[in-house]
């Protein structure tokens, strides 16, 4: 991992007093995962130029005990800019990040024109991310993405980036923005996230942080996503408690703002499914993670692209509910017939990975003026949700606890309308098929419930009476030669809306 800091201020070899660091002269240093050197390629009074290089040492780290998510040999960590690279500019520079100068004091608060280097910058959700954090701090901001493999153009962009930044900052100022910001880019981390981060991103954040448009998103990623921690950074670093209460607690909290809360009872005993609410709550046990076969969700999505084809449904426009990272808006944005697709999640970092997934950045102006995504949820009724011809929840009922479905059921058939609904859940009768899948246990530990085909088709019944619309279900997958009488893996409903509603 490299990194470079460029200055043409005059007298440019100032900065190695400002850095601590004779540019004569070359400084290791040992990091608890590697080693970092300080070095100047280029030294004159018109431009200097001092180079970090952190050398990794991959197998030490998968070695150290307690290190965490390491846990391959083989990966991208000792060639991307992350938080290794944040903590060896701690460990070389943490005089200049406080501040703090034995000589040249006078040049500590000067703006110099800087220029950073960075050939390697992880960024999972796309070189938008590395704009929205440096340029609201007065960064102009340069990023060249590669290719993957450049033997197959079809695997797509690979999530790094060379990033080159130019601004007028102060050292220190400059040291803390990287300290903070290259972290909250790249998705990796390898150190335990407590609440010592915490007091890092408040004392590194100070002076800046606070009035950063992007300030929740780079709390959050920094701190690895961990809304509490977040919060808690954010309150100390904001005085106004309101404003952090009412945009950090909750991704949906965000929302109540704009959009009007579908407000369903959470007991309510009207609700069609309530009889069977302990059955279907189960416990939110963490199953084991036996996530049936990747093939089977390709095979779910290309069923309801095949539907969505068939010209009679003349499906021009549709709405993805939950799109998750953007699987099936990959393969609806090849359907020339869809005009107008949106994704919808209210995971912002879904929507960030489904971003970078769809390569949002380097689409064709044509299909990028097709797509778009926004951030909502199901449980909110939402004027942005209406106008489609058809809207698809993929594998996203089940993720909805009794309450939340019976407000999704509004939002969807009652407000949002669309002319066809396809929704797609697991047959929990299948599940004996997967062998090491525990008896009784859900397939994914963040499923509220899953469904027999009986269960799915009496609650298909319910929708179609109380929001007029005429339903068809049908199976998702080969049926099980062992266990031929439970069905296949999946399941899914077409809604057509009535004529006359
Ligand atoms: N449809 C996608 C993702 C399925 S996973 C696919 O097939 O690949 C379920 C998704 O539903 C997740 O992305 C989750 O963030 C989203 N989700 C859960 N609750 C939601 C809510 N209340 N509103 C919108 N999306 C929600």
């Amino acid at each position: 991992m490299l990194l470079t800091i460029t200055t043409t201020a005059p007298n440019a070899t100032d900065l190695g007093y400002l850095l601590h660091k004779n540019p004569g002269s070359v400084f290791h240093r040992d990091l608890p995962f590697g080693a970092a050197w300080v070095f100047y390629p280029e030294a004159s009074p018109e431009r200097t130029t001092c180079a970090l290089l952190v050398e990794v040492d991959p197998i030490g780290l998968v070695r150290r005990k307690g290190a965490i998510g390491m846990d391959q040999y083989v990966n991208d960590r000792p060639y991307v800019a992350s938080s290794m690279l944040a903590v060896a500019l701690a460990r070389s520079f943490g005089s200049a990040m406080a501040g703090t100068a034995k000589e040249k004091t006078e040049r500590l608060t000067e703006r110099w024109p800087l220029e950073v280097t960075i050939p390697a910058v992880a960024c999972h959700a796309g070189e938008g991310l590395i704009r929205r954090f440096f340029e609201p701090l007065g960064y102009e901001v340069e990023t060249k993405g590669y290719p993957l493999d450049d033997r197959f153009a079809e695997w797509g962009a690979a999530a790094v980036y060379t990033v080159t930044l130019r601004g007028k900052q102060t050292i220190r100022t400059l040291l803390n923005h990287l300290y903070v910001l290259l972290p909250a880019l790249d998705r990796g981390k390898h150190y335990y996230v407590g609440d010592d981060e915490v007091d890092k991103l408040v004392r590194k954040g100070d002076e800046w942080l606070a009035d950063h448009p992007e300030r929740h998103v780079i709390a959050r990623r920094f701190l690895k996503n961990q809304a509490s921690l977040a919060h808690k950074a954010i309150s100390q670093l904001t005085v106004e408690q309101e404003e952090t209460d009412a945009v950090l607690d909750a991704e949906e909290r965000q929302l109540e703002a704009v959009i009007d809360p579908v407000v369903v009872a959470a007991d309510d005993p009207n609700h069609p499914l309530s009889g069977n609410a302990a059955a279907l709550q189960q416990p939110e046990e963490p199953a084991d993670e036996t996530d049936p076969a990747p093939r089977l969700h390709e095979l779910r999505l290309n069923t309801v692209l095949a539907a969505i084809r068939d010209p009679c449904r003349a499906v021009r426009s549709l709405i993805d509910l939950g799109c998750g990272d953007g699987k099936f808006l990959r393969l609806a944005i090849r359907e020339r017939q869809l005009q107008r697709i949106v994704g919808m999640d209210v995971s912002s970092r879904e929507l960030d990975r489904c971003q970078g997934r769809l390569k949002f950045d380097r689409l064709p102006t044509l299909h990028r003026e097709r797509i778009s995504l926004i951030h909502g949820s199901l449980v909110y009724r939402d004027d942005r949700l209406a106008g489609f011809d058809a809207a698809v929840l993929i594998e996203v009922i089940e993720h909805l606890n009794l309450p939340r479905l019976a407000a999704c059921e509004r939002v969807v058939f009652e407000f949002a309308r669309p002319r066809t609904v396809f929704v797609t859940t697991p047959n929990v009768e299948y599940n004996v098929v997967w062998e090491t899948l525990p008896a009784g246990e859900l397939r994914h530990r963040d499923h509220r419930f899953e469904w027999s085909r009986a269960e799915f088709r009496q609650w298909c019944q319910q929708i179609s009476e109380r929001f007029g619309y005429a339903f068809d279900t049908l199976d998702i997958g080969p049926p099980s030669p062992e266990h031929p009488s439970v069905g296949t893996a999946s399941q899914m409903a077409i809604f057509t809306r009535n004529h006359q509603s």
